[in-house]
């Protein structure tokens, strides 16, 4: 059998000279790669050494056609342990900005843990709503004979962050709802607007984003999101518009197509306004 043995030439044309034929067999069957699997095979079981996780999960969401903007939620592919090494790849990332930037990141006090700190922050502060599961919104049902079939408005407060610029965005959103079926406890409102806030957003986007995660926790079909917020990036540079304000409003059911309900919804924002201005 050893004697047969014929090395592919394809695979190494040297194989002749530093085989030792007699201590091996030939498989007898040919191997088969897909061709387009080379990225499944760097995603995989940490066979492909070089890889960070974070490349990884990566091209696990490409493979499962999963978006990852800066404004979408992967709290699936994000498990705490994975968070941990996550950071570390990102404070090794961001110690390479600081050195392009030529920062004394060594000497510096200041800048001394700078890149731990930064990706921190934006895994566990300003960007914790991409990897944080959705709030916990327990419902309770809205169903009795005096069941609360009028209109709710919350008023919460947003710290959001631009995708373009990394700045921050700073507003409010009112949300207001005719209630449904059920009800969820009212601090939940702004629990689940910051959670869609704490991402990179465009503020239109960021109006949608909230408009739909509370319609998916109450039900609710009637609603409307007005958010007013400044933008660092408009403010801290290009313009640098200090006093600027971006208003955006998103309206559904009876708030877009019902006067009266929409004329209530802006009504309840001019007296909260009055209450507590911004
Ligand atoms: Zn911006």
């Amino acid at each position: 059998m050893t004697t047969k043995f014929k090395p592919d030439p394809v695979l190494n044309t040297e194989i002749d000279k530093t085989f030792v034929k007699d201590e091996y067999e030939p498989l007898g069957k040919p191997v088969y790669i897909k061709k387009d699997t080379a990225l499944d095979a760097m995603a995989g079981d940490g066979g492909y050494k070089e890889a960070y996780l974070a490349d990884a999960i990566r091209f696990k969401m490409k493979r499962d056609n999963k978006r990852f903007w800066a404004g979408d939620n992967i709290s699936d592919y994000v498990t705490e342990e994975y968070k941990e090494k996550l950071i570390d790849e990102a404070t090794e990332a961001f110690e390479l900005v600081l050195d392009r930037l030529l920062i004394d990141r060594e000497n510096d006090p200041n800048s001394k843990g700078t890149a731990k700190r930064l990706a921190k922050m934006y895994f566990n502060e300003i960007m914790a709503g991409r990897y944080d599961p959705a709030p916990d919104a327990t419902s309770f049902p809205n169903d009795s004979a005096d069941r609360y079939e009028g209109m709710l408005v919350v008023r919460s407060e947003l710290r959001s962050m631009c995708s373009h610029h990394h700045q921050p965005v700073v507003g409010v959103a009112y949300i207001g709802i005719i209630a449904a079926q059920h009800l969820i406890g009212l601090s939940k409102y702004t629990r689940i607007a910051q959670w869609c806030a704490r991402r990179g957003t465009l503020q239109e986007e960021l109006a949608n984003d909230i408009a739909r995660e509370i319609e998916k926790a109450t039900g609710a079909k009637d609603l409307g999101v007005y958010i007013q917020a400044t933008h660092g990036c408009c403010e801290n540079r290009g313009i640098m518009a200090h006093s600027s304000l971006t208003q955006t409003t998103v309206l559904k059911g009876a708030f877009k197509d019902d006067h009266g309900t929409k004329k209530e919804f802006f009504d309840n924002i001019k007296m909260q306004q009055e209450f507590a201005p911004r």
